[in-house]
């Protein structure tokens, strides 16, 4: 399907590049991790692990609960960011791409620009290949690529294309590209949009709940 050249440089977008990273660290996020916060504030997740049990999803290859509730989760996020539903996502891909996304994580937690970079070069130095342009044999314009092939598997496609798209945001704005959610039960990450003043939270939902909590206890 050919789209026009402005829907693709939307789709191929830094911004919208470093948004889709967040989306997948939020949705790959480790359980154990983030049981707390998933039990708080997200009971989809734990609906979602039950449809996945209940039904034969075609992403149910993996073992265990989680994973076919991040596969999920993955399956969600990618086409709500102009990819192709991942059909051949396998429990394996699941597992990379949580390693991918829990490296990730570490630039959204950097407080600084320098932090920042220094996360993204020891990331770019151990796990990505060379700059490249490719145009997916003609299916899009031309932009520019980190991993190594176009049918590269789905862990080093995340690190890849998160690597780049955030290095680009350091550059351009000279400020961390996002941050994690100051709200011990949420720890969800997100990009910064400008270079305001620095966000807490990821959400006003959550900025809300951490401020009517903070009232509460002062009140004793
Ligand atoms: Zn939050």
């Amino acid at each position: 399907m050919l789209t026009s050249n402005s829907a693709w440089s939307a789709r191929l977008s830094v911004q919208n590049t470093a948004r889709r990273t967040a989306a997948l660290i939020n949705a790959l996020s480790a359980p154990e991790a983030q049981a707390g916060a998933r039990t708080a504030e997200a009971p989809a997740a734990t609906e979602a692990t039950e449809a996945a049990e209940a039904t034969s999803s075609p992403y149910a290859t993996s073992t265990t609960a989680g994973a076919t509730a991040d596969a999920l989760a993955v399956a969600d996020v990618l086409p709500a960011y102009g990819e192709p539903d991942p059909l051949a996502i396998s429990a394996e891909d699941i597992a990379e791409m949580r390693e991918a996304a829990d490296a990730l994580r570490e630039v959204f937690a950097a407080g600084s620009a320098g932090a920042a970079a220094a996360v993204l070069n020891a990331l770019l130095q151990r796990t990505t290949g060379t700059l490249r342009l490719t145009s997916h044999s003609d299916g899009s314009p031309w932009h520019p690529h980190l991993d190594s092939h176009d049918d590269a598997p789905w862990g080093e496609w995340l690190l890849a294309s998160s690597c780049l798209a955030l290095t680009v945001l350091v550059w351009d704005r000279q400020c961390p590209p996002g941050g994690v959610c100051a709200s011990p039960s949420c720890r969800a990450v997100f990009v910064t949009l400008n270079s305001g003043p620095a966000r807490r939270y990821c959400s006003r939902r959550c900025a809300t709940r951490e401020r009517v909590a903070a009232h509460r206890r002062a009140r004793g």
